[in-house]
């Protein structure tokens, strides 16, 4: 009853408002999703895109809309999410805005089921550059839907971005060909994906959904999984605090690096390449963390 009420409400909220301008909107849930149609409208003035969620959110995980982000939301022309399950806030949006246009980028991308149990499907499908390719592709057919005066621009910038995509997939293939071992403990659960593509096996996962506190129990089954593999490296994130590493790390001897799962955007300008940038990164950490000799 009262889930179908609040939509109610909201819009009786949104006809009070003014309205807001009329010059064309995109409106993004998170970063990964941001960085990509940054991209993609390249060049394109008249289009302004906005973020959802603030640079410092990282993943969605937990995300409640605000009511400034349902103002935006109603003054966008369209809506680009990540899908597979990262927007859980999705039902409330298709009821409050039955009539918004939704890209989903996570279409014909093969799921990983989720872990953790909160979700059906693991969210964090952008960490390949092959999936990012798909998402971009999704994404520009999208807008070019929604506008296809634009679409001889967004075509060529996506062809660019899928180019540079396809060469960062190289470099990371042939770098982490020959790493001298292959297994690593992640922060939380954002690189099956990246761990599945490249071979790499994530044998533990700190704490399954970032903001997780890890009980006496939780934290001595993953000492003993750590100690059982050889003290694999372990993984933070620069977006969340690493006191669970850090405790883990002390207990075992294992090194602590961090893998940066491109959910945070740089202080100032936002450089188009800025995915090109942390990946190759992440594979820097790899190599110096796991071994290789093409260090
Ligand atoms: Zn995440």
């Amino acid at each position: 009853m009262a889930r179908k009420l609040i939509p109610l409400l909201l819009f009786s909220l949104l006809l009070c408002l003014p309205v807001l301008g009329s010059a064309s909107t995109v409106t993004t849930s998170f970063f990964p999703i941001h960085l990509f149609a940054s991209n993609l409208l390249n060049g394109i003035d008249e289009i302004t895109l906005h973020s959802l969620a603030q640079p410092d959110t990282g993943c969605l995980h937990d995300y409640q809309l605000s009511s400034g982000d349902l103002i935006a939301l109603s003054d966008s022309d369209v809506f680009l999410i990540n899908g597979a399950d990262m927007e859980s806030f999705m039902d409330f949006v298709f009821d409050a805005f039955p009539e918004m246009p939704v890209v989903n980028a996570s279409e014909g991308i093969a799921l990983l089921p989720s872990v953790s149990g909160e979700t059906e499907y693991n969210a964090h499908i952008w960490l390949t550059p092959a999936n990012a390719q798909q998402m971009c592709r999704n994404l520009a057919d999208g807008l070019i839907r929604i506008f296809p005066q634009y679409e001889d621009r967004i075509q060529a910038n996506l062809a660019s971005y899928v180019d540079s995509l396809e060469a960062l997939d190289e470099t990371l293939k042939v770098g982490l060909a020959s790493l001298t071992r292959r297994d690593i403990v992640t922060f939380h659960e954002a690189f099956p994906y990246f761990a599945d593509y490249y071979d790499l096996s994530v044998v533990a996962v700190i704490a399954l959904e970032p903001d997780d506190a890890l009980s006496t129990g939780e934290l001595a089954a993953l000492v003993t999984t750590i100690r059982e593999n050889n003290l694999p490296p372990l993984f933070t994130e620069p977006q969340y605090p690493s006191l669970a590493a850090d405790v883990l790390a002390r207990e075992t001897g294992a090194p602590v690096y961090t893998l940066d799962p491109v959910v945070t955007p740089p202080s100032g300008e936002l450089p188009l390449d800025w995915y090109q940038t942390v990946m190759l990164e992440n594979l820097k950490v790899l190599q110096s963390a796991l071994g290789s000799d093409l260090e």
